[in-house]
Order: C-alpha cells, then sequence, then structure tokens
C-alpha cells in the first residue's frame, strides 16, 4: 500500500497530474496482484454497499466532448490554458482570464451528461430509497454531474458556474450567457463587479487550495465509505491519487473504470478498463437483491 506523502498534498488544488511515488525497496520482489475484472465479482460487493462514494475526474468529461485543455493541446488561442488559469493570470489581465472561462462556459451549452454520468445519478437516487447512499466526488467544474441528476456532489474544484468576488469572498450562481454583457463583444469583463470587488470564476486554479470545508466533508465521506468507485480518472492521477489509495488502505474495496490500468491499479480490488460510459452503466444497474427500485 502507498500513502501519498504530505507534501503531495501541496498539489491538492492543482490540475498537474500528481504522480504517486512508489515506494519498493531495491532488490525486494514486488508482489503484483492484478485486480479482478470479474463483474459478476463486482455486483455481489455492490449489493451489500451501503454508502458508496465515487470519485470522478477528466475521463467521464471527456466523453461527453468536454476539451479538459490538458497536456501538450491545453491551448486556448495563443495562450497554453495552465497559465491562464491562476491567480496570477487574473491579477494581470482579468478580462483575458474571463474570455478564457467565458469561452469554456459557452462550449458546455452544447454538452450533455452521458450514460456514465447519467447511471450514476440514477445509482444514487435509487439506492437512496433503500436507504443506501452514493456521494460523488470530482474534480470536473462542467456540472455535468448537477445536470444528469446527482445530488450528493462534493465540486471539489468549484464551478464554471459559479463566481466568487475578489473583495468580500461571496459566491454566487451564474447561468447568464454570456456571463456579463461585456463579454458579448470584446469589452472589459472589469464591469462584473460586486460590492466593488471584482468577480472572478469559483474555481480553484494553478497554486490555490482546496476550499477547506469542502474537503473536511470529502474526507468525512471517505472514512466511512464501504465502497468506492473511481471513475475517469487513473489513480496515479489526482484526485483518485490522493483519496482512493487511502479507502484502500481501510480494506474498503476500490473500482477502478478507467481508459488505462497504472502501476497503482494493483492496490484496487477491482478494476475495468474501457470508456467509463460503457463500463459502468452495467456494473452499477438494479442488482437482483435490490427490492426496492
Ligand atoms: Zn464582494
Amino acid at each position: 500500500m502507498t500513502f501519498l506523502p504530505l507534501h503531495t498534498r501541496r498539489f491538492a488544488s492543482q490540475v498537474y497530474c500528481v504522480l504517486v511515488p512508489r515506494s519498493h525497496k531495491k532488490g525486494v520482489p514486488v508482489e503484483m496482484t492484478r485486480p479482478s475484472s470479474n463483474l459478476a465479482d463486482f455486483r455481489d460487493v455492490f449489493s451489500k454497499a451501503k454508502r458508496i462514494a465515487v470519485i470522478t475526474g477528466a475521463g467521464v468529461s471527456a466523453e461527453s466532448g468536454v476539451p479538459t485543455f490538458r497536456g501538450a493541446g491545453g491551448y486556448w488561442r495563443k495562450w497554453q490554458a495552465q497559465h491562464l488559469a491562476t491567480p496570477e493570470a487574473f491579477a494581470r489581465n482579468p478580462s483575458r482570464v474571463w474570455e478564457f472561462y467565458h469561452y469554456r462556459r459557452e462550449v458546455m451549452l452544447t454538452k450533455s451528461p452521458n450514460p456514465a454520468h447519467l447511471a450514476i445519478a440514477e445509482c444514487e437516487a435509487r439506492l437512496s430509497k433503500q436507504g443506501r447512499k452514493v456521494v460523488v466526488i470530482t474534480q470536473n467544474i462542467d456540472e455535468l454531474h448537477r445536470k444528469a441528476g446527482t445530488r450528493n456532489l462534493y465540486e471539489i474544484h468549484g464551478s464554471l458556474f459559479k463566481t466568487r468576488c475578489n473583495t468580500c469572498g461571496s459566491v454566487g450562481e451564474n447561468y447568464k450567457s454570456p456571463v456579463c454583457p461585456a463579454l458579448a463583444g470584446k469589452g472589459k469583463s472589469r464591469f462584473i463587479i460586486n460590492c466593488n470587488g471584482l468577480l472572478r470564476p469559483n474555481v480553484v486554479w494553478f497554486g490555490e487550495t482546496l476550499d477547506s470545508n469542502v474537503l473536511g466533508e470529502v474526507e468525512k465521506e471517505l472514512d466511512i465509505c464501504d465502497l468506492c468507485l473511481v471513475v475517469g480518472t487513473s489513480s496515479v492521477v489526482y484526485p483518485a491519487a490522493m483519496f482512493a489509495p487511502q479507502v484502500a488502505a481501510r480494506g474498503v474495496p476500490v473500482a477502478e473504470f478507467n481508459m488505462e490500468s497504472t502501476p497503482a491499479t494493483t492496490s484496487f480490488t477491482f478494476h475495468f478498463q474501457g470508456p467509463c460510459g460503457t463500463t459502468l452503466p452495467p456494473a452499477i444497474a438494479r442488482h437482483e437483491t435490490e427490492l426496492i427500485s
């Protein structure tokens, strides 16, 4: 079992990939156990789970066609997206940063939840009638889980559709298109003001820390869940790298639904490879033992 060292938590607010250092000693043979991909075995575990924590990442959004602006292709116009998603960039040029987020919001108007989002939301609603709980912990800021009907949702990186005042910190929902009249043309987003402060997207930027209240709630859920699903994010990439190993360390089954497997996958009980819109729905559909559906 590999625990995340404390220094890794420094990166918790960042969208950079976080690699989990492997602590294998030289010369000591490592026992590599393969996680199971037996769906019937997973279904058996699923049918008994009372509290399910679902951790989702960029892969789920990607299957809805949402651009992630990560890696080599992560450009918006001539700027690398990761250079716009910082407090420094916003301080320097709030208009440009708002234009970037305006663009991302507009893109989302054309995107819909995919079968993975819908299956998670349906599972939550169904299990809640049986006194069982599903919570979703996501790094995605596109609100597709919310759109699909998920209620128990922790958006640890915030939302494209929330704004926060730079001065007083007040947070508000904003689904307007455009987000402010100035952005309809080439105007300045300095018009987006509140209490004389400047409104910014309520998302966690590079170099910023997560909301400690949200993180505290997430930690509680991870401590009491009896099944954890990691969906659309590999277990060496944040946030699964931060959360899933601590669940597995309690001896709680963790099931990964992802395009690829990684060395960290071996810490988990199950791994289902492929697009999560294909692998997840049958895995969490109504089980024959569920009397109330
Ligand atoms: Zn304010």
